[in-house]
């Protein structure tokens, strides 16, 4: 119990965890007044969050009233049942509207990416999302040295294990693994929690999530520590289920996802930056039996769902892994990931400019027809190849009477060699951990607030099962890391 604890340290609000939301809590807190200190577990030299890693995208929407409605139909379920609080889907609309304002305010620099929400719900017309000027990279240096302007302590290579409580049930501070041995740092204020998901935690993701494997193109760190902290509190938790996530490249022998680049025109967008940028790359996504079974013009946050598919007869994910199918043009048209997004933008693995040495590696397999590829993914090759023939039916016709996939987008499959590379589900990160109130309280069983204890950013985010769109994540972490810092700062000194 906290009482008896012989504290190393104090401070007024403790932040745990040092990303987006974390960041943005800590200066919050500081600007109401408060003594705070953050934990961070990585070391100072090469700290890497997922924030940092991420497309600084944050959703700020022109009305609160429309953005109210299009979060209300995203979480609405039935008559009885929101997968989110009205009350708190209020709060995110009126701060989430002032993001650009708050980010502007401190120096931050941003630019127009898009207008309207990615579903088209009453309401999303008032989304508007922002690029912070160097993506996720600009947005944590930005943000660290408004953090270390403002003197904040940043305790790095120190992981909280445990929140400590006194006889009322109040939190009291942060127990943390410190040089080899724990510390115990007082909060006389209040907790705020911010360690992000659990994209690296292969039994959470396991027990939690729609489908497994699902891989994540953040940061390893985020192994969610944090929720079995607040469980041990009595913390309720949320939208465990929920990710904001598509499919991604995964290779054995590289621990972190990677985004892959179709090539010149992807889906409903052309790619920035793509390495095969204006080259119409033709392809299409099978599933184990070389079936197509969506329509790849996806939308990026949601289509994780139609690949959590299983067959109770066979006992099995069909579309786990899917396989994408593509011919020479693509090929020679770049690496295959999105060289800005996640690992690759840190250069965490070294992709060959010409898919060579991945080729010979066996990530991507090749084979000069179609017979042959389907042989090496263990596919019937009559199946395999009357996929691709229906496709290239489709492009020649101009319609896609399967899949309705954009006749813009139909380009044939016909240059040999012919590739495959496993697509798996997952993508950007999970939503679930402790339920949070709209003060960013987080919450008992019961529904009442853990006294002093408050969450932020994507661990126990209030999006459900539908993701507002790109941007939503560090929207919520901007928005939710001020509130939890305000209601910090807030709370009375012990
Ligand atoms: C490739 C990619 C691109 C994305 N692009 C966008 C985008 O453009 N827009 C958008 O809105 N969202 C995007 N997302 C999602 C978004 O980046 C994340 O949801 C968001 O950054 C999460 O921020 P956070 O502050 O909650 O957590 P994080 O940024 O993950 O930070 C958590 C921090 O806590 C630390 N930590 C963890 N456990 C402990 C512990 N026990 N003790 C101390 N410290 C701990 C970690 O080391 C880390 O530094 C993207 C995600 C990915 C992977």
């Amino acid at each position: 119990m906290g009482d008896r604890i012989p504290w190393d340290q104090t401070t007024g609000v403790v932040v745990v965890g040092f990303g987006a939301a974390g960041a943005v809590a800590a200066i919050t807190a500081h600007d109401h007044r408060a003594d705070v200190l953050i934990l961070e577990k990585q070391p100072f030299e090469n700290h890497l969050s997922t924030s940092s890693m991420s497309g600084g995208a944050f959703i700020c929407p022109t009305d609160v009233t429309a953005a109210i409605q299009y979060m209300e139909h995203l979480c609405r379920v039935n008559e009885e049942l929101c997968w989110t609080d009205k009350d708190i889907l209020r709060v995110w609309a009126e701060y989430t509207s002032q993001n650009r304002r708050w980010v502007e305010g401190l120096g931050g620099k941003v630019e127009l990416r898009a207008r309207g929400g990615e579903h088209d719900l009453p309401g999303s017309d008032c989304i508007e999302v922002y690029n912070f000027r160097g993506r996720g990279q600009g947005l944590m240096k930005f943000l660290k040295g408004q953090v270390e302007m403002r003197g904040i302590h940043i305790m790095y290579e120190t992981e909280a294990d445990a929140l400590l409580t006194n006889v009322q049930g109040e939190i009291t501070g942060v127990r943390a693994k410190r040089g080899g041995g724990p510390i115990h740092i007082k909060a006389s204020q209040a907790v705020i929690m911010a360690p992000g998901g659990f994209e690296f935690n292969e039994e959470m993701k396991l027990n939690y999530l729609k489908v497994y494997p699902a891989y994540f193109a953040g940061s390893p760190a985020n192994t969610g520590d944090g929720i079995q902290m607040v469980q041990e509190v009595g913390a309720s938790l949320w939208h465990m289920n929920c990710c904001s996530a598509s499919w991604v490249l995964k290779f054995p022998d590289f621990p972190i996802a990677l985004g892959p680049d179709f090539g010149g025109i992807r889906g409903f967008k052309k790619w920035v930056n793509s390495a095969a940028k204006g080259v119409p790359c033709g392809y299409i996504i099978v599933d184990k039996y070389g079936k197509r079974f969506t329509n790849e013009n996806f939308k990026r946050h949601t289509l994780y769902y139609e690949l959590s598919l299983y067959d109770s007869q066979k006992l099995e994910y069909p579309r786990v892994p899917s396989y994408w199918i593509f011919d020479r043009k693509r090929i020679e048209a770049g690496p295959l990931p999105l060289m800005f997004y996640g690992p690759m933008l840190y250069r965490l693995y070294r992709w060959s400019k010409d898919n060579q040495e991945e080729i010979e590696k066996g990530w991507i397999v090749r084979e000069d027809n179609i017979e042959n590829l389907a042989y090496r993914l263990e596919m019937d090759p009559f199946v395999l190849n009357q996929t691709i023939q229906n496709y290239n039916q489709y492009c020649q016709q101009k319609e896609d009477t399967e899949f309705y996939r954009p006749p813009q987008h139909l380009v044939p499959i016909q240059e040999s060699p012919f590739f495959a590379v496993k697509i798996w589900p997952g993508s950007a990160n999970t939503q679930g951990g402790p339920r949070r109130n709209h003060k960013a309280q987080v919450l008992k069983g019961n529904g009442e607030p853990i006294p002093r204890l408050y969450a932020a950013g994507e661990f126990g985010s209030i999006y459900g099962m539908l993701y507002p769109g790109t941007g939503g994540n560090l929207a919520e972490c901007i928005a939710f890391g001020r509130i939890a810092g305000e209601n910090a700062a807030r709370q009375p000194r012990r």
